[in-house]
């Protein structure tokens, strides 16, 4: 049985072991349905709300706001869950790694990268990918399933804690920015996900804004509409290559949506605008997409989107198939994209002593032998097979 037939299928438990169910990562309906049920009044909903997501209360007894019996009654049957925390690595640029342990034993991780003026969390949408794009190290991961809204509001609790931001003041959060990059794809888990940051932007709770939270796709075209009207955050766009030929190889997704057809996507993409545009981003990797000829095709391929481009330096991994481009290359790359007219941040690669650069994340160890290497291309040929991509 192949590792894909257990993406979203597997459900974690919502109970604790001790029967109580968690819940973070109900939307409000569901809090103060489940609230009544335990024979509470509704508008206690919106108190509990404003304690676990505003203050990141973790205990009801701290709610003072409540009367004693209604904590109790709370207690008794409700938890505010955490993920567990397997691993916090500290990087010497100051990034932050967490390998975080689901319930049912399922690791990912999650990342923050401080800077100047702001903080932004890294968080992940599955445990591994679907997907084989060659250059990810997520990509040669086995096991995948989905991360169940709790588990995606849980990272940025997480974070909270670990960093000591509740509440959160209004200016100069340490968290003030979110990105959909870490493992997985979000828009294969899109009700996961969009539940997840409805939660994260409600004003009385996390409140971090729309203009604050960008989610990055490998090119899910069917869904990306959806993404644009109903949640309105900024979208990043995996594009990588300039050719369906080699997009084919590097981005196994375009073998389903095309370049045409992204594009397309991106170009009707709701609420895009010159204030608000896509970031196409685009790895650099060594004599396969780096030429200056691919530079000037990217930029007649976007023409007339609102675009910015965002230049990856490739980040290796053990075992990874692709170089890093030439430091001198990616400059004459920028320049010619720059002279088009993009803004075209080459973006630092962080954490990369604690494998926390964007494509590194991959949740079991990775040993180096050929032996596994050929396990590795099972498991890409695998996932393609059981996606017919
Ligand atoms: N699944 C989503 C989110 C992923 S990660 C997506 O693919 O868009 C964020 C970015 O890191 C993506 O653009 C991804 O293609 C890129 N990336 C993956 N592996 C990388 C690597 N080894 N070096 C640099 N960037 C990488
Ligand atoms: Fe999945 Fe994104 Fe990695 Fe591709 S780049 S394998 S879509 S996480």
């Amino acid at each position: 049985m192949g590792a894909l037939s257990h993406a979203g299928v597997f459900a974690p438990p919502a109970n604790d072991a001790d029967g109580r169910r968690d819940i973070v990562g109900l939307d409000r309906t569901e809090l103060t349905d489940l609230l009544v049920e335990l024979g509470l009044e509704a508008f206690r909903a919106r108190q509990v709300w404003h304690w676990i997501y505003h203050r990141g209360a973790t205990d009801f007894e701290t709610m003072t706001t409540l009367a004693r019996p209604v904590r109790q009654r709370l207690a008794e049957s409700l938890t505010i869950g955490r993920p567990g925390v397997s691993r916090d690595l500290q990087s010497e640029d100051g990034t932050r790694k967490w390998l975080l342990r689901m319930r049912d034993g399922q690791e990912f991780e999650t990342v923050h990268i401080p800077e100047e003026d702001r903080g932004t969390l890294c968080v992940s949408s599955q445990v591994g990918c679907t997907l084989t794009c060659r250059f990810c190290h997520t990509g040669t991961q086995r096991l995948v399933r989905n991360l169940e809204a709790g588990e995606i509001v849980g990272q940025v609790m997480m974070a909270r804690d670990a960093i000591g931001e509740w509440p959160a003041p209004k200016d100069g959060r340490l968290l003030s920015n979110i990105v959909m990059m870490g493992m997985g794809e979000p828009l294969y888990n899109y009700e996961n996900v969009a539940k997840a940051l409805r939660i994260v932007m409600d004003g009385e709770g996390i409140a971090i804004s729309k203009r604050r939270i960008t989610l990055s796709t490998s090119g899910v075209v069917p869904m990306m509409k959806r993404c644009g009207e109903e949640l309105g955050v900024n979208l990043a766009v995996s594009l990588h290559a300039v050719t369906d030929e080699l997009r084919d190889r590097i981005v196994p997704i375009n073998r389903k949506y095309p370049l045409a057809e992204l594009l397309e996507a991106c170009r009707t993409y709701p609420g895009l605008s010159n204030a608000r545009r896509i970031t196409f981003e685009y790895v650099m990797l060594k004599g396969v997409n780096d030429s200056a000829a691919d530079a000037r095709e990217l930029v007649r391929l976007l023409r007339g989107i609102p675009a910015k481009i965002n230049l990856i330096p490739f980040n290796p991994w053990p075992g990874a198939p692709f170089e890093r481009s030439d430091w001198k290359q990616i400059e004459r790359f920028a320049d010619l994209v720059n002279a088009a007219g993009y803004a075209s941040p080459v973006r630092t690669p962080r954490g990369e002593d604690i494998m926390a650069a964007c494509g590194q994340l991959k949740s079991d160890s990775m040993r180096l032998s050929a032996a596994e290497r050929a396990a590795m291309a099972a498991v890409i040929a695998e996932k393609e097979a059981a996606q017919a991509l």
